[in-house]
């Protein structure tokens, strides 16, 4: 017989963060330099929201906020068609 608790659920449900977890800042790096538009064609800064697959990274690792997150998306995209990002990284083929 098997117990009818579920020990992976059981964990989970509480929102406790295991002290080996490193906590980030979650603070919006736009906000705290009170950027407006965050430009597309400065790829350094946008390089810093892509991994190195070439894909954004969400919000929730960087700590952008919603409204940010949107615009460096779309700043992503726009780069990325002016190949000033890459779509897909080199290293993977
Ligand atoms: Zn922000």
């Amino acid at each position: 017989m098997r117990p009818p608790t579920n020990q992976r659920t059981q964990r989970r449900t509480r929102r406790e963060r295991d002290d080996k977890t490193p906590r980030k800042k979650r603070t919006c790096r736009f906000c705290d330099a009170k950027e407006v538009y965050i430009d597309y064609k400065d790829e350094k800064r946008l390089q810093r929201f892509v991994t190195e697959q070439g894909k954004i990274i969400p919000k929730r690792i960087t700590g952008t906020c919603a409204r940010h997150q949107r615009q460096l998306v779309q700043a992503i995209k726009r780069a990325r068609h002016l190949a000033l990002l890459p779509f897909m990284s080199d290293a993977i083929r």
